[in-house]
């Protein structure tokens, strides 16, 4: 991507690696969100040209002389995250929270390109079983495995997720996943919700058309919900989970805000609420999301909403423009 709005292929000799470097050749690109930002010239923190691509699966074309655990034709994917080792949280097993902190795709050049030279520590192996498109899925599935530990953990809650985008829906299956008691999803969005239901997920409600506490009450009982999850990032969510939760429940802060909110911190400070944000993952999310893809038991298919060949990156992201609201997961597929 050149410029917003600018995306140009051209070809490149085939990249060197380094003796601790694989050369991955990307097979799968998950299109998300920020990507989508970064289209429209409204992403803070990235500047031009830039590859993008982060969200992604692929074979190892190429192994560095100093790795072992990797060999050519093995599936993998892989962490975007680039750390300096050295700061505080570096130096104290946080790096996914590194001062200064670049992904892949948006602060250096992420694997949008057939042949993409990778640090082998940040790559996993795919096990036998996992498709490309499940592995291109496996960094969302980690932003959600990250998000519940954060909170806790889901086992034996009840939990409720505002939103249902790709992160909101994956955090419901994965919560579903590792024991919840319950899970209850919203939105105001009845694509987003209709897929939530065609996931599985039982207790899915349009806030628009439902108020929500009342529906709270209904599914979950008088206790209400023992864990919340914002995943939408605006104003009106994160006051619903205020609002809504029972005194002492940590609500999780999942949705990226474009614009300040105003909310309710007397109710935080009265109700002895714990906000706690999240922003990525580590690499045990990253195995633990492997395992649960592995599993079967996320519903990951019906989140694909469209597919498109590499040479097609830009119409990709006319659909995502085009079809409002109406699109979830768009993959962008090399052979
Ligand atoms: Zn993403
Ligand atoms: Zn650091």
């Amino acid at each position: 991507m050149t410029a917003p709005g600018q995306i140009v292929i051209h070809d490149v000799p085939r990249p060197a690696i380094q003796d601790h470097q694989i050369l991955l050749r990307t097979r799968r690109i998950g299109v998300c969100g920020s990507d989508i930002h970064v289209w429209h010239g409204r992403h803070p923190y990235t500047g031009y040209p830039i590859v993008q691509g982060h969200e992604v699966s692929g074979i190892v074309a190429e192994v560095g002389r100093a790795v072992t655990g990797f060999t050519v034709g093995d599936p993998v994917t892989f962490m975007p995250q680039v750390t300096c080792g050295q700061c505080y949280p570096c130096q104290h097993g946080m790096e996914h929270i590194c001062e200064s902190l670049k992904v892949m795709g948006f602060q250096t050049n992420g694997a949008a390109q057939e042949y993409f030279p990778l640090d082998a520590d940040k790559a996993l192996k795919l096990p036998a079983g996992l498709t490309l498109d499940q592995g291109a899925m496996i960094e969302p599935i980690s932003v959600a495995v990250h998000a519940l530990r954060r909170g806790g953990g889901a086992a034996g809650k009840r939990v409720l997720v505002l939103g249902a985008g790709t992160i909101g829906n994956l955090t419901a299956q994965v919560a579903r996943a590792s024991g919840a008691l319950d899970v209850m999803i919203t939105d105001i969005n009845d694509y987003r919700l209709a897929l939530a239901r065609r996931c599985g997920l039982e207790h899915v409600i349009n806030t628009q058309d439902e108020e929500l506490m009342a529906a709270i009450r209904r599914d979950f009982g008088l206790e209400r919900a023992d864990l919340i999850l914002e995943c939408v990032g605006v104003e009106a969510t994160i006051s619903q989970a205020i609002a809504c939760a029972r005194k002492g429940t940590t609500i999780v802060v999942v949705g990226v805000f474009g614009e300040k909110p105003r909310v309710d911190l007397g109710l935080v400070q009265d109700r002895e609420l714990s906000l706690v944000g999240t922003l990525m993952y580590q690499r045990q999310d990253y195995e633990q999301a492997i395992a649960l893809a592995s599993s079967g038991k996320l519903q990951l298919e019906p989140l694909i909403s469209d597919r498109f060949p590499f040479d097609r990156y830009t119409d990709a992201y006319r659909r995502i423009e085009e079809a409002a609201g109406r699109t979830m997961k768009v993959m962008i597929e090399l052979d």
